[in-house]
C-alpha cells in the first residue's frame, strides 16, 4: 500500500510517497531557509505564504512516479508547529483525501521523527527509547509497545538546536547555526575554551534537559575573552576560512557540553529502562560529535542505537508517511474535522472512526 506524506509544520514544504511504510519512492523537500535567513529565524507569516506557493508543485513532484491514482492513503502533520504553516499542509491533505477518496490520518510531527530510522534499519523491538533533538524539541521518550509513547523528559528551556542557533548568532555565524558550528568545532580544542558550566541535574526530573545555563556561560565567555563576532553576511566558506582560533575553540567547547548533556541523560535512561533499541532523530542528530558519542555509547552499553541518514534527520515527509502508515494499517483515520494542533503532545494521539484500510 502506498501512502503520500505531507509535512508543513515549520519551514520545510515536504511531500513523499512511501510503500508499506518502508520503501521511499520520492522524498521532496522545498526548504524556505533562504527566505528566513535575513531574519535569523523562522518568520511565521513568511512560512505560511511560502508553503502556499510551494505546496502543489512539491506534491506533484512527489507523486510523479506513482500518480494520484496509485495512492492508498494520505498522512499529514497536524501538530505541533506553526498554526498557519500546519494549516496549509492539512487543508491540502484534506482536499486530496476527499478528491481521491482515500483515507486521511493526522500524524504528530515528533512521532514522524521517531520513524525516521525505519528506511535504513527497518522495524524495531520493544521496549525502546527515543531521543529527538531538533530546533524546537529536545525530548526523550519511552516506548513500551508499538505506537505507545511516554515522554520521560524534555528541555526545560531551549532546545539543543536552538542553543546552536543562538550561539551562532552571537558569533556572527548566520542561520542556521548547527552545521557551521559543527564544522568550526572540528578545528578547535574544547580545553582551550573552558566554560564555567555544569550539566544541570534537575531534582525529580532525571531525564529533563536544560541548555540555558550553557548559553549564559557562552555569553560570559564571549564577554570576558572579548571575542569579536565575525561580520554579518559572510559565506559559509569565508567563515570557515576566516574564523579566528578563539571562535573555533569556543565552538568545540560548546559542542562538547551539548553532546555531554544529551549523552549523559540518555545513558541514565538506558541503565534504568534497559531498552532493546534506542531510536534517534531531529536535525541536531546530523551533528558529527553527537553521532560519534552515540556510537561510543552504543558500544559501551551494548545496545543498538539507530541514527537516521542526514536526509531523514531534518524535517521531511517520508517519516510522516511511515508513521501515518503504521496508524492506517491499524484502521485509524481522521475525518474533516481534524484541525491544526500547534502544541499537540505526543502520547495522547487521537484517532477517529476505525475503518478498513483499502
Ligand atoms: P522541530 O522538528 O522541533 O519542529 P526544526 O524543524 O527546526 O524543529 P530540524 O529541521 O529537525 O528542526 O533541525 C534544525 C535544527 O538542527 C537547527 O537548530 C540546526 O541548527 C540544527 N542542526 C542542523 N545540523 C546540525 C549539526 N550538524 N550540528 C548541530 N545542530 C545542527
Ligand atoms: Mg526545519
Ligand atoms: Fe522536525
Amino acid at each position: 500500500r502506498t501512502v503520500l506524506g505531507i509535512e508543513t509544520s515549520c519551514d520545510e514544504t515536504a511531500a513523499a510517497v512511501v510503500i508499506e511504510g518502508r520503501q521511499v519512492i520520492s522524498n521532496i523537500i522545498a526548504s524556505q531557509m533562504e527566505f528566513h535567513r535575513p531574519y535569523g529565524g523562522v518568520v511565521p507569516e513568511i512560512a505560511s505564504r511560502q508553503h502556499l506557493e510551494a505546496m502543489a508543485d512539491v506534491v506533484a513532484c512527489a507523486v510523479a512516479e506513482t500518480g494520484f491514482d496509485g495512492l492508498d492513503g494520505i498522512a499529514v502533520t497536524y501538530g505541533p508547529g506553526l498554526v498557519g504553516a500546519l494549516l496549509v499542509g492539512l487543508s491540502y491533505a484534506k482536499a486530496l483525501s476527499l478528491a481521491l477518496d482515500v483515507p486521511l490520518v493526522g500524524v504528530h510531527h515528533i512521532e514522524g521523527h521517531l520513524f525516521s530510522t525505519v528506511f535504513e534499519y527497518g522495524d524495531w523491538d520493544y521496549p525502546a527509547l527515543a531521543l529527538i533533538v531538533s530546533g524546537g524539541h529536545t525530548d526523550l521518550f519511552y516506548l513500551p509497545a508499538a505506537l505507545t509513547y511516554e515522554r520521560l523528559g524534555h528541555t526545560r528551556d531551549d532546545a539543543a538546536g536552538e542553543a546552536y542557533d543562538k550561539t551562532a548568532r552571537r558569533l556572527g555565524l548566520g542561520y542556521p547555526g548547527g552545521p557551521i558550528l559543527d564544522r568550526l568545532a572540528q578545528t578547535g580544542r574544547a580545553e582551550a575554551a573552558p566554560l564555567v558550566y555544569r550539566p544541570p541535574l534537575i531534582p525529580d526530573a532525571p531525564y529533563d534537559f536544560s541548555f540555558s545555563g550553557l548559553k549564559t556561560a557562552v555569553l560570559r565567555y564571549i564577554r570576558e575573552q572579548q571575542i569579536v563576532p565575525l561580520p554579518e553576511g559572510l559565506t559559509r566558506d569565508a567563515i570557515l576560512a576566516q574564523a579566528p582560533d578563539n571562535i573555533r575553540h569556543l565552538a568545540a567547547s560548546f559542542q562538547q557540553a551539548v553532546v555531554n548533556t544529551l549523552v549523559g541523560v540518555l545513558e541514565r535512561a538506558i541503565v534504568a529502562y534497559r531498552p532493546r533499541v534506542v531510536l534517534t532523530g531531529g536535525g541536531v542528530v546530523c551533528n558529527s560529535a553527537l553521532r560519534q558519542a552515540l556510537a561510543e555509547l552504543a558500544e559501551r552499553m551494548g545496545v543498538g542505537i539507530r541514527i537516521p541518514h542526514p536526509k531523514y534527520t531534518t524535517d521531511n515527509a517520508a517519516m510522516i508517511a511511515a508513521a501515518g502508515y503504521a496508524h492506517l494499517v491499524r484502521g485509524e483515520r481522521h475525518n474533516w474535522s481534524l484541525e491544526p494542533a500547534p502544541s499537540l503532545r505526543l502520547g495522547n494521539h487521537t484517532a477517529a472512526r476505525p475503518q478498513p484500510f483499502r
